[in-house]
């Protein structure tokens, strides 16, 4: 029985030209049945009435092309579960390079203070905070509703004591009771896609996820300009300052980074090959007097 469901729904799915229209099926069923993918793929579940209206509907959200994501509420990056609304990003996997970009720049620094700009459902900060033990993170975002998102991932994964939220315009507070100070690393993955290539991102992208997170409506190189021209004076001398790329923007960025007067050093590529974290330290540290 439930085979038939789910061969229905994949027709459903395909016919909608979505290209992972099994797999999107299996993880619908099984989050509607309440159940793992595992029960559905041995073909003895019996769904039940309930199950079945939940899932049809699910799938109806699916064929209008929203994420699978916001449909089951949750989404996996860096091997932990956060909560996602339609008022975050969905945590991509190549953010994951900035996460461990993030641990690798403080594991030495127990106490290291961490700002994330505009860190949507929290995964960066969280993320950071969860395997930096000592670390403490400020999240900062403009959208209240984020804000919100972010805190109860915090919570869930008990970092909470650890993480601050900060509604904040990259770095001004906008509700005058956080003020944010100086920090040994500051990370973004800010929205970098230009005005006009939003046409080109998929549904799902452009019609579900929060513009406000996408795009800086210009050259998509305006959050780079922002958190470049306002980081020396939040970082300690020996500071870093990682960001995540879009795709072709890295030259870009690193002429941003060098013009604000911090030292680019480094670029990490994902596994598609594509520059995906800038990282620059604050050039106090590196004097250009020769010895
Ligand atoms: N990575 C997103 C995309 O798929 C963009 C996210 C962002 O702007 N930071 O285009």
């Amino acid at each position: 029985m439930a085979a038939d469901i789910l061969a229905a729904a994949i027709h459903r799915l395909e016919a909608a030209d979505i290209e992972t229209a099994r797999l999107d099926a299996e993880v619908l069923l099984a989050e509607a049945a309440q159940v793992s993918r595992v029960e559905i793929l041995t073909g003895t579940l019996v769904v039940s009435s309930e199950a079945l209206h939940k899932f049809d509907s699910m799938v109806t959200r699916r064929a209008a092309r929203e994420p699978v994501a916001y449909i089951v509420g949750h989404k996996e990056f860096f091997s932990l579960d956060f909560e996602v609304t339609h008022a975050v990003l969905i945590p991509r996997p190549e953010t994951e390079f900035l996460v461990s970009a993030a641990l690798e720049a403080i594991a030495g620094k127990p106490g290291a203070r961490v700002l994330d700009i505009g860190t949507g459902s929290g995964a960066i900060a969280i993320a950071i905070a969860v395997n930096a033990p000592g670390a403490i993170v400020t999240a900062a975002d403009i959208s209240a509703e984020a804000l919100a998102i972010a805190r109860r991932n915090a919570r869930q994964h008990r970092v909470d004591d650890r993480m601050s939220c900060a509604l904040a315009d990259v770095y001004e507070a906008l509700d005058n009771s956080e003020v944010l100070g100086t920090f040994d690393l500051i990370v973004s993955n800010p929205p970098y896609v230009s005005e006009k290539s939003l046409a080109q991102l998929a549904p799902e992208i452009l019609i579900h996820e929060p513009r406000v997170a996408l795009t800086d409506h210009s050259d998509g190189l305006q959050f780079y300009r922002r958190i470049a021209q306002g980081a020396r004076s939040h970082m300690t001398d020996d500071a870093q300052l990682m960001v995540e790329a879009g795709a072709g923007q890295d030259h870009a960025i690193v002429e941003i980074f060098e013009r604000a007067g911090l030292a680019p050093n480094g670029v990490i590529n994902d596994l598609a090959g594509i520059p995906r974290v800038v990282i620059a330290s604050n050039r106090r540290a590196f004097p250009n007097t020769p010895r």
